[in-house]
């Protein structure tokens, strides 16, 4: 805009979504109002944060030499706070956009969760936070003037009251940023104090890098925050509060991290971090994190935001910031991910904090248990993804098994400690749950063996043993394997044999169930390691493509595994029952029912089944029928 007419003061109407979120902020009776502050100053540090980086490369802006700084002036007796910034400041134009829609994901997610959620309005306020827009929460009247850094933009001027309407107008200011004039509603007369301010401050926004002035109308004007950047001193002269506040003050979570790494090192690159993991994967009282990634500074300059390559992907949920000299300050947000320090800090910060997580396996069991319940698939979809850091990530994973059962973890060094000598392979069953699987027919034999089994039920699990496929030399074996190498049960069959079935009788029935299942089973045939199992199945022997059928289960809608083997126990009553039933009496009619139900409930075992639940009832009911008039 290089005209000088002036432009007309306009009125616009909100978008309907911000209407909506205007609506439920005046009628909240959320208690930790406070927060209006905490967004207004994180706004005003990230438009510093902005002008700092815009200035690394440009110097034709307005103002270049204003101290960068954020100043809160009070008027008690007008109940009016005025929060002023230097930073990039906004036009007219992007005042409409910035603050007449929202551009901010957390306030969409805030209205989606207010529409259909049993919590409270004030619980979702508290998760999501809601942005510039929660300053209607204390404000009667909201006055926004901005100046923007362009020299060629003019000054311009937002105004509301927080009902459905906002206007525009040009205005006079001549300095660069952005100046917010909040009138507090009679009930939020307790805000235009600075002693209030100020200790709000301390709480909410004290490692905000900025100078941040309070000062009364009059008064002289005094800094209220302590600026640290905390991961540029000494690790020994921080607190463990002061990591805590840290943490707090950088994501917005009120639940303390789990762990934080300090990492100062100045080779083989130069770097001062500090990492968190954070306590849970779901912060109830957090804004859900929009985007992952860490801060990263170059020489106390924000250089990015979320940088997304420090780390490797499937270590998203840790939180922090990196600085490191090396990144040369003109290096520009694209360029940062094909720098070669950008790799080597990588690397660093990696093994670091496999390191610190290793010994927090080791030190403290308890806490890596939460760790664990918590973090658990990530470092699964490491030891899957991450080659080169394989061995680290395979000594943080914890299973249950039938050694532990549901409540112990077992590592996998334990598990081959407690190997049988003649056992060649690593045992798992694969399952949606661990109920399931621990009531599993493959699980028959290795218990009655002594033989230890993993149980997998995660999500990843298919895809992270499809990767890793050998620990220690020893090969990951499925217990649903065709061809498990296994020593034979010799003293079963001697006892049982005079209970079986004759071959004959038996045989039939091997031959009538795949009549009767069709395709749905590749083979129908008998299982000598049944033991109190009636049946199992077993998958074709190729396959470690069998373990990503969970993954595809859960993301294909319409995938079907391919069909299976049909194992049947001829020493179980209910198989040698159907035998006998079939060699008398071949039109029986429950014993198609009893077929079908047999093989419905071993899919059910392997958390397969998908088949219609209407006709499963049915049948059910069919069967109870019988055996009730019997
Ligand atoms: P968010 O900060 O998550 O983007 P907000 O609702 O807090 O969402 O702010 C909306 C937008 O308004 C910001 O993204 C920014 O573009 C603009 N904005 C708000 N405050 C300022 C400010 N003090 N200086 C410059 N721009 C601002
Ligand atoms: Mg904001």
């Amino acid at each position: 805009m290089v005209d000088t007419v002036e432009t007309p003061i306009e009125s616009l109407e909100y978008r309907t979504e911000v209407k909506q979120l205007l609506d439920i902020l005046a009628h909240s009776l959320y208690t930790d109002r406070e927060i209006f502050l905490r967004e207004l100053i994180s706004n005003a540090s990230d438009a510093l944060n902005r002008i700092q980086f815009e200035m690394l490369t440009n110097h034709d802006v307005v103002d270049p030499d204003a101290e960068l700084a954020i100043t809160i002036t009070v008027d008690d007796e007008a109940r009016v706070i005025t929060i002023a910034d230097t930073g990039i400041g906004m036009n007219r134009d992007e005042l409409v956009e910035n603050l007449g829609t929202i551009a901010h994901s957390g306030a969409r997610t805030f209205l989606q969760n207010a529409g259909q959620s049993q919590s409270t309005l004030e619980e979702i306020i508290g998760q999501f936070g809601v942005g510039f827009y929660s300053v209607f929460m204390v404000a009667e009247e909201v006055t926004v003037v901005s100046r923007s850094y362009r020299p060629q933009d003019r000054a311009a001027q937002w105004q509301s009251t927080g009902d459905s309407r906002f206007t525009l107008a040009d205005a006079d200011k001549s300095t660069r940023g952005t100046e917010i004039r909040i009138r507090l509603k009679e009930d939020a007369a307790e805000f235009a104090s600075t002693w209030r301010l100020e200790s709000i401050i301390k709480r909410h926004s004290d490692y905000v890098s900025f100078p941040i002035y309070v000062k009364d109308k009059e008064g002289e004007p005094k800094v209220a925050n302590r600026r640290t950047a905390l991961w540029r001193q000494s690790p020994s002269k921080v607190e463990a509060a002061e990591y805590e506040e840290f943490y707090k003050q950088l994501t917005f979570d009120d639940a303390a991290p789990l762990l934080h790494v300090h990492m100062v090192a100045d080779a083989p690159a130069n770097v001062r971090s500090i990492l968190f993991v954070p306590a849970r994967r779901e912060r109830s009282s957090l804004r859900l994190r929009p985007e992952y990634g860490l801060r990263l500074y170059s020489r106390k300059i924000l250089i990015q935001e979320h940088n997304k390559e420090l780390l490797p992907e499937y270590l998203r949920f840790v939180e922090g910031v990196v600085d490191s000299e090396d990144l040369p300050l003109n290096v520009s947000r694209e360029t940062v991910q094909s720098n070669p320090v950008t790799r080597q800090l990588r690397k660093a910060l990696t093994n670091r904090l496999l390191k610190e997580l290793k010994n927090l396996a080791e030190q403290d069991a308890a806490q890596y248990a939460t760790f664990w319940s918590e973090f658990g698939v990530f470092i699964k979809e490491g030891v899957a993804s991450d080659f080169a850091n394989r061995e680290a990530l395979q000594e943080l994973l914890r299973f249950h098994s039938t050694h532990t059962g549901a409540d112990g973890w077992t590592t996998l060094k334990e598990y081959i400690a407690r190997m049988q000598p003649d056992q060649k392979a690593i045992y798992y069953i694969l399952g949606d749950s661990l109920k399931s699987v621990m009531r599993s027919p493959h699980l028959d034999y290795f218990r009655k063996h002594n033989i230890e089994v993993l149980y997998l039920t995660d999500f990843i699990d298919g895809y992270m043993v499809s990767q890793l496929r050998q620990v220690e030399e020893k090969t990951l074996q499925n217990v649903d394997a065709a061809d498990l190498d296994l020593p034979k049960d010799a003293e079963a069959t001697a006892e049982d044999a005079a209970e079986a079935v004759s071959q004959d009788a038996f045989e039939k029935l091997l031959t009538h169930v795949k009549q009767v299942l069709g395709d749905r089973v590749r083979e129908v045939r008998e299982g000598k390691t049944l033991i109190d199992s009636p049946a199992r199945l077993v998958s074709p022997e190729d396959e470690y493509a069998r373990e990503l059928q969970y993954v595809r289960r859960v993301i294909e809608e319409d995938y079907v595994a391919p069909a299976k083997t049909l194992e049947l126990n001829r020493r179980h009553p209910i198989v040698a029952n159907l035998a006998r039933l079939l060699s008398e009496d071949a039109a029986n009619p429950l014993i198609d029912p009893s077929v079908e139900q047999l093989f419905d409930n071993l899919q059910l075992l392997d958390g397969a089944y998908q088949g219609s639940v209407a006709d499963m009832v049915e049948r059910i009911q069919k069967l109870m029928g019988a055996a009730l008039r019997s």
